[in-house]
């Protein structure tokens, strides 16, 4: 098998590396701030003008559509040049348009698919409440049909973005209380509508990202439906296929460009002892490990990729993408506190954003539970993908 880049292909990379290194933001962006909303819908924007918005999806709905290598490549371009993550644009691009690209109708297609790619709006995800996360078909959050409207009652929780967010995917209880998957719908909702409440809870990492969502008798018009009245399941969980299978691949690469960095630092950090950290037995052995383990998993991407190129939508396979991506992430930054010692939990004399490291480890937790946790993608792979009982 050759899995080399043609001539064409290399041409391609060439172009969507120098577009991305003159067009790239030159600002920070202030996490947690309505700076940060408008630096992410900038950047939205200027993709979208440039033709590289929306790389996988269908050019009939402003999407570039564009084959599977040309994807692997962009993104792989799109890590080396440290280009902007997705943050708050993560759940429009990722979840909702692709999930309205397979479950939406065709006016719904038509209203809330170009914003996401023009950057004019940021979307969240309400779906987990306090007794439903893993367990999600649990989910309380009721809704009641009154004439060409559903009413919101209830609450949910982890909702990343929320304040910043405009619109909405949202889960309710449309049937019976006890009536499980079959009484959910998915629905969209407009953060402004009157009735909510949204309050940011803190994480470890310092940030204030995720929020408690409470409905008071919320009016959500009837047409905001997708897919049907209760057949919310069928939908979410095309959703949580295309979460666990495609919006984690630019993770994936993430980790292998990260993996390069840490090297760096290995080569760069003084121990104790006057020698450098790459110098130290065991510091090489496990950077060469994980270096190893990254490249692997850069390969099962570009499998995965190319299985959603053939079959349309990402299969449970996507859980083992999710699993080894979000596991792998934790270790590098684990290994990473490990080269930089205690002192750069507290030390702001370090120079540079002493922090950076710090952060991006202790929020590698929440990797391993958002979008489903690791035992649940443990659970999937061993009975939907290696059909052990349950
Ligand atoms: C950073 C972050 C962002 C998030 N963003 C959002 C968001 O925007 N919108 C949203 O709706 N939700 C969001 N979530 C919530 C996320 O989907 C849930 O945290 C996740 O599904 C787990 O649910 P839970 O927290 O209720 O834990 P629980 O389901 O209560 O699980 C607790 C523990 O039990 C284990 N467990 C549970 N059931 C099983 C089982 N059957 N087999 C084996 N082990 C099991 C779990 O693995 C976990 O370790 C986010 C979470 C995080 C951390």
């Amino acid at each position: 098998m050759n899995l080399d880049f043609t001539p064409e292909q290399e041409q391609f990379r060439e172009k969507v590396r120098s577009w991305l290194l003159d067009n790239m933001p030159k600002e920070e962006r202030v996490e947690g701030t309505d700076q940060a909303r408008e630096y992410d819908l900038a950047w939205q924007k200027k993709l979208y003008e440039g033709g590289w918005a929306g790389i996988n999806w269908p050019k009939e709905y402003g999407g570039q559509g564009f084959d599977t290598f040309q994807q692997l490549i962009f993104l792989m371009e799109y890590a080396k040049v440290n280009a902007p993550g997705d943050h708050y644009r993560f759940n429009g691009l990722n979840l909702a348009g692709p999930t309205i690209i397979a479950c939406g109708s065709e006016e719904q297609k038509k209203q809330y698919l170009p914003p996401i790619l023009k950057g004019e709006v940021i979307w969240c995800q309400g779906f987990s409440e306090p007794s439903a996360g893993s367990d999600l078909a649990n989910l309380k959050c009721k809704a009641e049909i009154d004439g060409d409207e559903l009413v919101v009652n209830g609450s949910k929780i982890w909702t990343s973005w929320a304040r910043f967010a405009d619109l909405q995917q949202l889960l309710v209880r449309t049937g019976a209380a006890d009536s499980r998957h079959k009484g959910i719908t998915w629905v969209i909702n407009t953060m402004d509508n009157p009735g909510m409440e949204i309050r940011p809870i803190k994480d470890m990492s310092g940030g204030d990202d995720l929020h408690e969502v409470f409905y008071d008798n919320v009016r959500i018009p009837l047409k905001n439906v997708v897919g049907g009245i209760d057949n919310g399941w069928r939908v979410s969980m095309a959703q949580l296929a295309f979460e666990r299978g495609t919006a984690f691949m630019p993770y994936a690469v993430r980790s292998s460009t990260l993996m390069e960095e840490l090297i760096d630092v290995a080569k760069n950090t003084p121990l104790e002892d006057g020698r450098f950290a790459i110098n130290d037995d065991h510091i090489a052995h496990e950077l060469m490990k994980l270096r190893a383990e990254t490249r692997a998993l850069l390969a099962m991407t570009l499998m995965g990729v190319s299985r959603n190129e053939r079959t349309g939508m990402p299969g449970p396979e996507g859980s083992i993408l999710k699993l080894y991506s979000s596991e792998i992430h934790k270790k590098v930054l684990k290994l990473a506190m490990e080269i930089l010692g205690p002192e750069r939990f507290h030390n702001p004399d370090l120079g540079g954003d002493h922090w950076a490291w710090p952060r991006k480890f202790l929020y590698s937790f929440a990797d391993t539970l958002g979008g489903g946790t690791s035992e649940i993608q443990r659970n999937i792979i061993g009975e939907r993908v290696l059909g052990l009982p349950k």
